[in-house]
């Protein structure tokens, strides 16, 4: 079974056409599915217009469900409330606002039929400016050089995995942005669909020219978290050692300079930086031993 899951928010105008085409969409696959829409805290009137066209379609087989957030919470709070209420073996991740086709569905589906786990998009011929387009071609040049990415447009909401992907990821905040890394990671077989990208006919994009600084961070999160979180000491002890060691080294040459030559340390403004290398390094060594306590007890108490 499959199950689409549509986060939206204030999409009124988008909603009744999407939901039209993906029933046609889906009926032509043939598979038994549903269609999971998750309201994520409109103020418009999209549910109106959802149940409107529910209406229209009732004489034919299909399965909707709408869930709701009272307040806005984000995309990815919305993908992770789909999700629980998804039942299909496959899921489908998409856009409420027609940038991402229905028409591209099947060829999600023949990626997992050939045996992989995950397919996500790729948005070609994108409509957006050249600074956004520019942007992801950076973004993906440095996902690929320092995370080792595979993925092209890992920012594109289009994407079908098999449920069994969930098991090594769990979403929150906003790092659903790195969910196909995570899953590459985990050793998952990945695959890349090339998707129209149509412009936006209705309303306009929920994150604006913000999301380019944020992505960034979210990311560099998301990734720390999932190299990092069993073993910080690995990650501050480097950085630690690194800082110490400068500092070390620098002090040495002031002692020898002090001791044979005669140089008088006030007369060196570069002790300054010396001690607070050390100082610093010392400090760092040690958020990452406290870090490893915390994941030690975290791991000795699992329920606390
Ligand atoms: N979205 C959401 N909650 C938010 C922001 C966005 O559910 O807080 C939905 C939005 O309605 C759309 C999808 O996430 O279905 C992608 O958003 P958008 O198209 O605005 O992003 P863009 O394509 O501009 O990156
Ligand atoms: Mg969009």
């Amino acid at each position: 079974m499959l199950s689409i899951v549509i986060p939206f928010y204030n999409e009124a105008d988008s909603l009744p056409v999407l939901i039209n085409q993906l029933i046609d969409a889906c009926n032509k696959v043939g598979k038994e599915y549903e269609i999971v829409l998750v309201d994520d805290g409109s103020n418009d009137n999209s549910k109106f217009k959802i149940k409107n066209a529910k209406l229209q379609l009732k004489s034919q087989n299909y399965q909707i469900k709408i869930l709701e957030h009272i307040k806005r919470l984000g995309k990815g709070q919305a993908l992770v409330t789909g999700i629980k209420e998804a039942k299909g073996d496959i899921i489908i991740f998409m856009d409420a606002d027609l940038q991402d086709d229905p028409e591209d569905l099947p060829k999600f589906l023949k990626k997992i039929e050939d045996g992989y786990d995950f397919a996500n998009g790729v948005r070609t011929g994108r409509k957006d400016s050249s600074i956004i387009k520019s942007y992801s071609a950076l973004a993906k040049y440095f996902l690929r050089l320092f995370l080792g990415s595979p993925f092209a447009d890992i920012n594109c909401g289009f994407k079908a995995f098999k449920r069994e992907v969930l098991s090594d990821f769990t979403f929150y905040g906003n790092n659903f942005r790195f969910f196909p890394l995570a899953v590459f990671y985990n050793g998952y077989k990945v695959a890349e669909v090339e998707v129209k990208n149509n412009p936006r006919l209705f309303g306009k994009s929920k994150f604006g020219s913000g999301k380019l600084v944020v992505g960034i961070f979210d990311t560099l999160t998301a990734y720390f978290i999932y190299k990092f979180a069993e073993q910080p000491l690995h990650f501050f002890g480097a950085v630690g050692s690194l800082l110490f060691s400068a500092g070390f080294l620098i002090s040495i040459y002031l002692t020898i300079e002090r001791l044979f030559f005669g140089v008088l340390l006030y007369q060196r403004p570069v002790l300054w930086l010396g001690l607070s290398l050390i100082i610093v390094g010392i400090q760092v060594i040690m958020t990452g031993i406290i870090g490893e306590l915390i994941v030690y007890i975290s791991k000795k108490n699992p329920k606390s």
